[in-house]
């Protein structure tokens, strides 16, 4: 296996003081894959104060020590090396009760999650400590627990997640029984914190295979967000519509680029559609179900401690998903307004993975009015049309000068102003804006 200098640098040094080191877990993964590994991680017989010693004349880091983790940065780079470890009992299905250092290499692979990531590089036999078939399994592609599924899933229920997340993320299947006991110890998903939770299944929703592991293992996403729950199997009863509710959820999930905040919009996007649902002779509707959608995505990720920042363009993007823009820059320029460019270029990007998860017939007509308004769009930028207050040819404080007292008033009439502005009713000079603005004093 090739390895970087650094790499070679820092095996060189344990072994020099008598140490044994090995790469482990993803950057073998990766390397067997035929993949370059983003770090590699070393598991060594050290322990972690003897590790310090080895590299004291080198920068590192700490803060995992109590895990038996040092840091170490060579060149810039930064390898963890960790001490041989056992877990013992996980009371709470979380954390190990405590962390015994071991000396031996075989205990460490033991209690790693899948045989995926339970193998070593021996770097001066140049061969493999594969113990569990990890590299047949990488060349098959599948995921399977180290030892017994269920077992590993009750020490640490964080694993059921993870399973998902390399599944999605590596295009990997899962193997029969370690799939069976994910199903069966779902509900051990609550013992997991939302960060955790939430970081994890970012990494899965933006993943290549996310489609259709959010579709087998539905019942154990839905411990964690019930929300979806509801769009399973509803059947729309709509013809601009082919697929269930949740169907319809996946396929524009699928077909919007791998970005957290436009996966995640996606997957919220109509849940609110079920509880909106009503028919007449035209066949099912959804009236509303934007409002409703916002308010359960706001309740999603705040409950899996979003950032505010995700929670507010997430929301944003399914407030508006729904709304009809007619192909006019009056329009346009009304939408630049209320959600910036940035915002409103991912807006398109919503509005086209939700018309490719429609009725066939549908998608050119979509496709193509979504890019008429990309283009307006781009041509109010270049031309460097007003949109936005702070693009006014006028402040608050003009408007002060002309006599009108600090307050509640100067905003309204910069609003009136800027309205009549987009609307094309009136130019945005200052000389102009002066008089409508005496106007309206
Ligand atoms: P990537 O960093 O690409 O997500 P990785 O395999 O390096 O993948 P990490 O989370 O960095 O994943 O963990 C490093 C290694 O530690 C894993 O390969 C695995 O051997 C082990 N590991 C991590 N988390 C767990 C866990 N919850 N239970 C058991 N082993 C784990
Ligand atoms: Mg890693």
């Amino acid at each position: 296996m090739y390895l970087p200098n650094y790499a070679v640098e820092a095996i060189r040094r344990m072994h020099d003081k008598g140490y044994r080191v090995y790469p482990v877990g993803g950057c073998i993964r990766n390397h067997i894959m035929g993949l370059v590994p983003d770090d590699y991680d070393m598991t060594t017989n050290a322990a972690p104060d003897e590790i310090l010693d080895v590299f004291k004349d080198f920068t590192t880091f700490d803060a995992g020590l109590k895990h038996g983790t040092v840091s170490v940065v060579i060149d810039n780079n930064v390898i963890e090396i960790t001490t041989h470890r056992i877990e013992t009992s996980y009371t709470d299905n979380r954390h190990p009760d405590e962390v015994i250092f071991t000396t031996d290499l075989n205990e460490d692979l033991r209690r790693r999650d899948f045989t995926m990531n339970a193998i070593a590089y021996d770097y001066a036999n140049e061969s493999y400590l594969d113990p569990y078939n990890g590299i047949g399994d990488i060349n098959n592609k599948l995921i399977r627990a180290v030892g017994d599924p269920a077992e590993r899933f009750k020490e640490d229920g964080l694993r059921i997640l993870r399973a998902l997340r390399f599944s999605s993320v590596l295009g990997f299947d899962i193997e029969e029984q370690t799939s069976y006991a994910i199903h069966q110890c779902k509900e051990l998903l609550y013992n997991i914190s939302s960060e955790r939770i939430y970081t994890e299944f970012t990494k899965l929703l933006c993943g290549r295979n996310a489609r259709r592991v959010l579709a087998d293992y539905y019942d154990v996403i839905a411990v964690f967000i019930p929300e979806i729950l509801p769009m399973v199997g509803f059947d729309q009863q709509n013809p601009h519509h082919c697929f269930d509710v949740y169907e319809h959820t996946l396929a524009t999930v699928e077909s919007v680029e791998p970005e957290p905040i436009l996966r995640w919009t996606m997957l919220l996007h109509d849940t609110g559609k079920p509880e909106t649902f009503s028919r007449d002779e035209k066949g099912g509707h959804f009236f509303g179900h934007y409002k409703n959608s916002t308010e359960i995505s706001r309740t999603v990720l705040s409950r899996l401690k979003a950032s505010n920042d995700t929670i507010n363009k997430v929301t944003a993007l399914v407030y508006h998903h729904d709304s009809v823009i007619p192909e006019t820059e009056r329009s346009v320029r009304r939408l630049l307004m209320k959600l910036g460019y940035d915002m409103t270029l991912l807006l398109f990007k919503v509005n086209r993975a939700d018309a490719k998860g429609q009725a066939p017939c549908q998608i050119e007509q979509r496709l193509s009015h979504i890019k008429c308004l990309e283009e307006i769009t781009e041509k109010i930028i270049s031309e460097n049309e007003c949109f936005s207050l702070k693009d006014m040819d006028i402040s608050g404080n003009d408007i002060i000068g002309i006599g009108i007292a600090p307050g509640k008033r100067i905003g309204e009439i910069l609003n009136i102003l800027i309205n009549e502005v987009i609307d094309g009713e009136l130019e945005n000079k200052k000389e102009a804006l002066i008089k409508r603005a005496r106007e309206l004093k």
